[in-house]
């Protein structure tokens, strides 16, 4: 037996002439999500795609449509014949699975795009809401606030679902240029990944440790959150970079209170280098506005002083509840409370600088001298390729004891 989804257009629907270039990038992602699966994604034109598989991989591809950005909706779907007593028949037993699972209120939408079938979109509905009714009499019709919706799209053949499923919407990943992110093993930057993900950003993530101080377990951490933000972006690259001999100078020759926006500086600029050389087009962080003393509007002003790139900051107007809710919908959440140590919180200051004056990092910064390092830090990077994966995120970290 084979099941059938079919698949409904976001936003890409408003793209005018470039539509087609949307529509070819959201095709070439689900069909690499489903490579394992055999399951094949097929253009029905006119902006809807459909996916075939056997039935035994009906998980696999509902597993990549909640993972797929740019789509607004999916459903499984029968097919059947345009002919009216099928459609009807179809819309009947389409109720009776709503209302095996406890639906008991429903309407049908209806929409005709080939105008040969004899039954406009009007007399679908009439005459497939009577035929549910008559066999159904523990339902009732709804049209405002249906527990159940049943759709009807007469195309090239005829589409009955019910209730589809809501779509991560947004844009196919790979059709809006390339990012970096910087990734720490936080709860704010994996969700602003997730934003910028969802505007279908490309990305790789770089990751700055301070090994041995910090340990190899909040490295695997951060990791963990780069395969989660896999999922959703078609893979990514995940960059270590080895901040500890950076992170020594600062202390050794800055004022105490300057060390986190230093350590910032100092983080950004490695970053764009790093972004210019895997041909991104951008930075990406976590930040918000005012969360925490690197944050306010004076020291973002200092972090970026030095830097060529935009810097996209998705959250940046973001109440902390809000991210903590997406971090939460995307699956990171878990991972990210996990209490591994922060190179940051390690060498916070206790009085950290709330309104940093550019200039003055500007100074504070060049007396680091800290070019050769980052080179040299770069240098030393270790790359590893994070996958789009059924497998579920490093499941064996929930739950390991602390430390
Ligand atoms: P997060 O939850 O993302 O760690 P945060 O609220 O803890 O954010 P900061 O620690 O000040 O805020 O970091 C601000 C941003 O700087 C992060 O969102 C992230 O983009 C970047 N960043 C911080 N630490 C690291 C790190 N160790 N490696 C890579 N990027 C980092
Ligand atoms: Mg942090």
């Amino acid at each position: 037996m084979m099941t059938s989804y079919l698949l409904k257009p976001g936003e890409l629907t408003l793209k005018g002439g470039n539509r087609e270039l949307f529509e070819k990038i959201l095709k070439r992602n689900l069909s690499a999500m489903l490579r394992l699966s055999g399951a094949r994604v097929i253009n029905a034109g006119s902006g809807r795609y459909y996916v075939r598989c056997e039935q035994d991989k009906e998980d696999s591809v509902e597993h990549a449509l909640k993972h797929l950005f740019g789509i607004s909706g999916w459903a499984k779907t029968r097919i059947c014949e345009k002919q009216p007593e099928a459609v009807i028949e179809a819309c009947v037993k389409e109720a009776g699975l709503l209302f095996e699972k406890g639906i008991r209120s429903f309407k049908i939408e209806a929409r005709r795009t080939d105008k040969s079938f004899p039954l406009d979109s009007y007399k679908i509905r009439c005459q497939a809401g009577a035929a549910v009714l008559k066999a159904l009499p523990g339902l009732k019709v709804d049209v405002h606030r249906p527990e159940g919706c049943i759709e009807v799209e007469i195309r090239e053949k005829a589409y009955i679902y019910g209730n589809a499923r809501r779509g991560l919407r947004g844009l196919p990943v790979g059709s809006s240029g390339r990012g970096l992110l910087l990734l720490s093993g936080g709860i704010d930057s994996p969700a602003a990944g997730y934003m910028m993900l969802s505007r279908g950003m490309k990305l790789d993530a770089v990751y700055f440790h301070a090994y041995p101080y910090t340990s190899e377990e909040a490295r695997q951490k951060t990791l963990s959150l780069a395969k989660i933000l896999a999922c959703y972006g078609m893979g990514l690259k995940f960059f270590t970079v080895n901040f500890t001999p950076i992170q020594g100078r600062i202390k050794e020759k800055s004022p105490e209170a300057w060390r986190t926006v230093l350590l910032r500086m100092a983080m950004m600029e490695c970053a764009e280098r790093l972004a210019r050389r895997k041909g991104a087009k951008c930075l990406v962080t976590g930040e918000s506005l005012s969360q925490v003393a690197s944050q306010t509007v004076e020291n973002i002003s200092c972090t970026q002083s030095r830097l060529s790139l935009p810097v996209l900051r998705p959250l940046i107007g973001m109440d902390k509840e809000d991210i903590v809710r997406l971090s939460e919908k995307i699956g990171a959440y878990k991972i990210s409370i996990l209490p591994y140590e922060d190179c940051c919180v390690l060498f916070s200051p206790e009085h950290p600088i709330l309104r940093g004056n550019p200039a003055e990092a500007g100074n504070l910064y060049e007396a680091l001298d800290c070019d050769s390092l980052i080179t040299e830090a770069l240098k030393t990077a270790a790359a590893e390729k994070c996958f789009y994966s059924e497998a579920g995120v490093s499941e064996h970290l929930i739950g390991r004891p602390q430390i």
